[in-house]
């Protein structure tokens, strides 16, 4: 028997009972503007043209499919692909949103742009494609977070955008998300909000996973390229869900032949201060949409907390707790502990330092490849690379 194709979100931006455009009045023009302007993109031969190419010549796609070897036989048991997203220009996966997102604003003629980033992953994206269009670039990042990530605080400034430090809350993504959000309102003729990740308002979460979609796309090709047929289990880390989505979403309507496993962060343990939404939380909302949220009994959002400053958010996409409920997708977390050793083990056994959030899917696929048989085949989104995680490897053992 086979099932209905997957198809979501509903016209009002619903992925069952998550999602939707949980926003004041003054917000309502930005965002239907921005769906009915995405919708002619996604028809326009020139857009997709324009993308296409920018994608292959600046990003570098498509990045490779690797068949870790080494890996592969520390593990004992399944083949591990490793899926080179930290190849992509500027060192992860956030490149192919920011650009598909300011070809968007260049169509709706504005000129000046805003980001909230958290790792500042998406803050270097997003100042990365500003300076290639010439577009102002502003940034609103937790103070936390750029005492956590100075390289990627200098890098913005490098390229031209203006860091803007946000000092409320616990001073990290929720609030610079918070912060980006409320300047959109202020200032809704001129300024397109570049998002970051599945997360926020309709019709955010459906065109971040449009363009990250590229990821499973290639990989689809890719592995029948490779070994002649699908994977079994495919993993990747998830923070709000971009990278997670953008390589599950080609897959969905193969499970469950294959499985598709989420990797939240665990940090100092699920009983301790973590940022595993869908594991420990509750529906709420946030930024926008309905989510699953760490947040106490009354509703106040709790602070998240992950060694990775690129997971280290209260809520999650909402699709992903669509995914998660229809069953398409299964969930579980790795800890600061499991993610440092994971980082480690993969750069010793390929030579591939990868970002701390990456190695929270490298930590899952080792432990899974061990049970599965050696004819299997797993697959891994590696995010993005380490560079910017140096400051806290070098803590964390002792460099
Ligand atoms: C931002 C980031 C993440 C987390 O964001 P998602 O939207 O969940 O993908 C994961 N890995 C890297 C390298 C990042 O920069």
């Amino acid at each position: 028997m086979s099932r209905s194709p997957y198809s979501a979100p509903d016209s009002r931006g619903h992925f069952g009972m998550f999602g939707g455009k949980f926003i004041p009045e003054t917000l309502i023009k930005n965002a239907a503007d921005l769906e009915q302007e995405y919708r002619q993109a996604q028809n326009d031969p020139v857009f997709r043209e324009t993308l296409g190419r920018l994608l292959r010549d600046y990003v570098g796609r498509p990045t490779p499919l690797y068949h870790a070897e080494r890996l592969s036989r520390m593990a004992g048991g399944a083949a591990i692909y490793l899926k080179r997203e930290d190849l992509c220009h500027t060192g992860a996966h956030k490149i192919n949103n920011a650009l598909g997102q300011v070809l968007l604003a260049r169509r709706m003629g504005k000129q000046r742009v805003i980001a909230e980033t958290g790792a500042g992953q998406h803050g270097v994206a997003t100042a990365t494609v500003c300076a290639l269009f010439d577009m102002q670039c502003i940034v609103y990042m937790g103070e936390e977070d750029i005492r956590r990530q100075a390289p990627n605080v200098a890098r913005m400034k490098l390229l031209g955008a203006e860091v803007r430090p946000v000092t409320s809350g616990s001073r990290t993504l929720k609030d610079a998300t918070s912060e980006a959000i409320r300047d959109w309102m202020n200032n809704p003729e001129d300024t397109f909000y570049i998002i970051g990740s599945v997360v926020g308002m309709h019709p955010y979460p459906m065109i971040v996973r449009d363009f990250q979609a590229v990821i499973g796309k290639e990989t689809r090709t890719q592995i029948m390229e490779h070994a002649g047929r699908l994977p079994d289990v495919i993993t990747a880390c998830v923070g709000g869900g971009s990278n997670a989505i953008g390589m599950f979403y080609e897959f969905l309507e193969d499970v469950p032949a294959l499985e598709l496993v989420g990797v939240e962060a665990a940090g100092e343990g699920l009983e301790g201060k973590h940022a595993a939404s869908l594991t420990k939380g509750e529906p709420g909302i946030l930024h926008g949409a309905m989510t699953r949220l760490l947040q106490t009994e009354d509703g106040q959002v709790l602070e998240a907390h992950s060694i990775s400053a690129g997971l280290d958010y209260p809520g999650v996409g909402p699709e992903h707790c669509y995914l998660q409920e229809t069953g398409l997708v299964s969930y579980t977390s790795a800890n600061d502990r499991e993610a440092l050793d994971a980082l480690k083990t993969l750069a010793e056994t390929e030579g591939i330092i990868c970002a701390l959030e990456s190695a929270h899917a490298v930590h899952y696929a080792v432990r899974r490849a061990a049970t599965m048989t050696p004819d299997s085949i797993l697959v891994v989104n590696l995010s993005g690379r380490g560079d910017k995680d140096m400051g806290t490897i070098i803590e964390s053992f002792g460099l």
